[in-house]
């Protein structure tokens, strides 16, 4: 999994953190260095580290946090702004020309994952209503023509090539006249790679660079290969100009060195991420919702723009005030269900989830299904509350609880149960929203 290593270890070293009641200075210097190794465990830049660490310090000592009833929340809410800073803090895009067609030229490495990620890209801007058109101007590896067509294919995208021994910058200036008579807005031109960086593979980049005028210049390098993707990044970078990166294979890398030091170190900010072999549309890279992820606090934003897309937003916003106000009763719970029940699986949700492993577990051992006969049981019960007893469950005694379990065909150790879960559930939530706290990006429920 990404990240997973250096996840833990930050875990870990805040869990001690939270521990203590008050934080006194060598608290905050000795989770420092506990940070620091991680980082360098982790193949962050030394340089970068170093940088990190003592930023962090300063504003976590400088600030009187210690003085704060949370210190060590305050210093987790440094750290996650600082992460987010080092990969870029917001998100970059590709420059779109206003002109079409938009040129977007591919480099990198052999084996690195550019062609895969050219295919893509590719998935992803006809998914937005461009029709892009790949370019196979890998002049060396006929292979690699063939790995194109094959892509473009398999994607309903169109490929670009021409006859054999034709040199490529008359491949790149050709497809783009190609592009023009045929109404492609987005040219995606796949460059040869070598094993390594070399002078007549840059002497080819920077002519196609300097006869076809590319908008978008993306370095496409394999997250696996740690501070060298870095290295391979800056001569890139020294000799073409790059505009952004694409990091592939995040999806093996438990370290996660590059991702961390490649904008840090180059100033190019990582564009897209690539997770998986499989053609997927290309993810767009958010160094905020990766700081959350890498510091366990979930992808609560992801999980939003999933939940939108499938929600009433009045609604939500109707229980996000409710959920603040501490008055969230039975009767929502059932609607909250509901709902949820149309997000998809639950192990699915709960991993976007900030702390989902406590509550994966909790859950778990309670057995919660929200398809089956508990859910239907948990209906009855609800319905068979009267208006008050909904919105105030502490007024539920002994009599109260037989009467529910007679009236829902249940038994009272189903309304205790539901009871409980449905208290446990708001001591949760509570425990969330502490945690939480002020922290951007986070929604702020309403
Ligand atoms: P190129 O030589 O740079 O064009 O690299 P390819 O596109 O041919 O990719 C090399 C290998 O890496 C292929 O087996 C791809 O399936 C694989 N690959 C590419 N991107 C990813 C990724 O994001 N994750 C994983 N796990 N494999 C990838």
């Amino acid at each position: 999994m990404i990240f997973e290593s250096l996840s833990d270890r930050l875990q870990q070293t805040f869990k001690k953190l939270r521990g203590h009641g008050k934080l006194t200075e060598d608290d905050v210097n000795e989770a420092m260095r506990e940070v620091r190794m991680a980082l360098l465990e982790a193949d962050v830049n030394f340089k970068v580290v170093k940088n990190f660490v003592k930023t962090v310090k300063e504003r976590a000592i400088g600030q009187d946090i210690l003085q704060t009833l949370t210190p060590a929340q305050v210093v987790i809410k440094i750290v996650d702004e600082e992460l987010t800073a080092l990969m870029g803090g917001t998100q970059s895009r590709i420059h779109m020309s206003s002109q079409p067609p938009t040129i977007i030229m591919m480099v990198g490495l052999q084996g690195a994952g550019k062609t895969t990620s050219a295919g893509k890209l590719g998935l992803s801007l006809k998914q937005q209503g461009k029709r892009p058109l790949l370019v196979a101007d890998d002049i060396y590896r006929p292979a690699a023509v063939k790995q194109l067509e094959v892509i473009g294919a398999s994607l309903g995208l169109p490929v670009f090539k021409m006859a054999p021994g034709t040199d490529a910058v008359a491949i790149a200036r050709g497809a783009v006249d190609y592009a023009q008579s045929h109404l492609n807005d987005v040219i995606i031109i796949d460059t040869a790679g070598r094993l390594q960086v070399d002078e007549r593979l840059m002497n080819e980049l920077k002519d196609i660079k300097g006869n076809v005028h590319p908008h978008e210049i993306l370095l496409v390098v394999d997250a696996m290969t740690g501070q060298e993707a870095v290295n391979v990044a800056q001569s890139f970078h020294n000799q073409l100009g790059l505009d952004g990166v694409v990091m592939t294979k995040l999806d093996g890398d438990a370290r996660g060195g590059a991702a961390l030091s490649i904008k840090a170190v180059t100033g190019v900010p990582i564009k897209f991420v690539g997770m998986g072999e499989k053609l997927d549309p290309l993810e767009p890279f958010h160094p905020d919702r990766m700081a959350s992820r890498i510091l366990g606090m979930g992808d609560v934003l992801s999980l939003v723009e999933k939940a939108q897309q499938t929600f009433d937003e009045a609604e939500a916003k109707k229980m996000a005030k409710k959920l603040r106000k501490d008055e969230f009763t039975l009767d929502d719970f059932l609607a909250q269900m509901q709902q949820v029940k149309k997000l998809g699986s639950l192990e699915n949700i709960l991993g976007m989830i900030p702390g989902m492993g406590g509550l994966k577990k909790q859950l778990a051992g309670q057995d919660i299904d929200l398809d089956g006969k508990e859910m239907r049981h948990i209906e009855a019960i609800i319905r068979a509350m009267t208006p008050k007893e909904r919105a105030n469950i502490s007024i539920i005694n002994g009599s109260r609880r037989k009467r529910i379990a007679m009236g829902s065909g249940t038994h009272v150790q189903d309304v205790n149960k539901l009871l409980k879960q449905f208290a446990e559930m708001k001591k949760m939530m509570k425990k969330m929203k502490k945690m939480q706290g002020g922290k951007k990006g986070l929604p702020n429920f309403g």
